[in-house]
Parts: C-alpha cells; structure tokens; sequence
C-alpha cells in the first residue's frame, strides 16, 4: 500500500469513527431527553414514594370543547385531578379553562405552544412556562401549579430553569393511551391501568381530542376499577403532599 492509500484509509477510518462517534451521542440525547426517571438538573416525579393507596389522574393538553364531558365524569365520581393546559389553548378556550378551575381540579403549566423544549434557548423556555403561569393565575386560579414539559421533553436548558425557579419536572409511570396496541380500547386501557397503578402512581391521559375517544371512555372505568383494589385520588401536589 502506498503512502497516499494509507493517508486515504486514514482519512476514511477517521471520518467514519466520528460519523458513529455523533450517532452515538445523538442517540444519548435522545434518551436522555426522553428519560422519565433521569434528568441532568433538578429533581423529576413520575411517581410519588408512598405507601398510602393513593394515585393522581392527570389529563394532558387543552382545554377543549371536550372539557365539559370529563369535568362531568370526575363530577359524578367525585375525583379532582390534575390538567396540564397549555397558554395557547386556555386563550382560545376561556369558558372551558374556566369550568376546569371552578370545578376545583387542579391546573398544571404544560408550556404555552407545546413546542419541543429540546435545544431551545433559555429565553424561549422561561417566556414558554412564565406566560403560562400568568394565564393560569388571570383566571383567578390559586392553588400550586405543577409543571410537566411537552411530550414529556426535557435536556438542558428546561431542567436548569425548573430547578432554579424550585419546581419539579412532572411526568407519569402510568400511560395507557401512548401504548399503540390498547390505546384505541377503553376496556383494554381500563385494565392496563388498573394492573400497573400503584401507590404514589402518577397516570396520564389524553381527553381532549376526538381522537382520543377511548381515553374519554376509559375514565369512568379506570376510576372504578381502582376504587375496587382500595386506592384514592388525589391531585399531582396533593400526592406530592404540598
Ligand atoms: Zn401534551
């Protein structure tokens, strides 16, 4: 082999170790930002540590014209939970944003645009979660709000906020409607739920779109099916006991 073959070869053995060498920490950011039980900053709850039977529903996204039917359901079983809404939609949706807080539950912060909190500036971050908070309190809501990230997305910059304005990151152990095979079943997703749940669960459902009909439908029996293994419900703070 030539000196300009071995230079070539070398060139190529560099080129490709560098092309995998960012592959790989592509792919660690990837799950890293996805994480649900690790994060660099802060402090991250997908679950509370105790052993009261107790668990928290929480509903992402909205409000929405579907606000009405879940505040009706959690009316007649008597369970306050925990929305996470965003800023853009409880401006679009004000009577709806109102129900949810009169009706006692709980309001969370899920980010103004529910835009990816990945490799976004610091700017962008505080304006996202800061705008929302001051939605949430032009409603007259009083009570804590918990703050969980869209698509449950966190890296850097959104960790390090959290943790220096003292909140937490909020996700879930519990999320029948992400899994592709039951999500489109109310009764398949009862039962996911009421086998995984358990004390300190935090579970998480989409309402408040049409296309998640089954999440509507599985409400009712999800809160049943718990009922009858002993557990309670509480808010996302409560669980937390704050
Ligand atoms: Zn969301």
């Amino acid at each position: 082999m030539n000196k300009r073959m071995k230079r070539l070869r070398r060139t190529l053995l560099i080129t490709l170790g560098t092309v995998i060498g960012l592959a790989l920490v592509g792919y660690g950011l990837l799950k890293l930002s996805g994480s649900r039980e690790f994060q660099l900053y802060g402090g991250i709850v997908n679950h509370v540590e105790t052993s009261e039977k107790a668990v928290a529903l929480t509903f992402d996204d909205g409000p929405t014209g579907r606000t009405e039917e879940i505040v009706s359901i959690l009316r007649e079983e008597g369970v306050k939970a925990t929305f996470f809404l965003t800023g853009a939609e409880m401006e679009a949706n004000p009577e709806e944003t109102k129900q949810l807080i009169e009706a006692g539950h709980e309001i969370g912060n899920h980010s103004y645009s529910h835009d990816r909190m990945m490799f976004k500036s610091p700017s962008f971050v505080k304006e996202e979660i800061e705008q929302t908070d001051a939605i949430i309190r032009s409603y007259g809501y009083e009570g804590p709000i918990p703050f969980r990230p869209p698509y449950g997305k966190k890296l850097l910059v959104l960790p390090y906020y959290l943790h220096e304005h003292d909140r937490q990151t909020i996700l879930w152990d519990v999320e029948p409607d992400s899994i592709g095979e039951i999500a489109g079943d109310a009764q398949r997703m009862v039962d996911h739920t009421v086998e995984h749940a358990k004390p300190g669960s935090i579970i998480l459902l989409h309402v408040m779109y049409e296309s998640r009909t089954p999440s509507m439908q599985a409400v009712k029996g999800i809160i049943d099916g718990l009922r009858s293994k002993g557990y309670g419900f509480k808010t996302v703070s409560e669980l937390m006991g704050e």
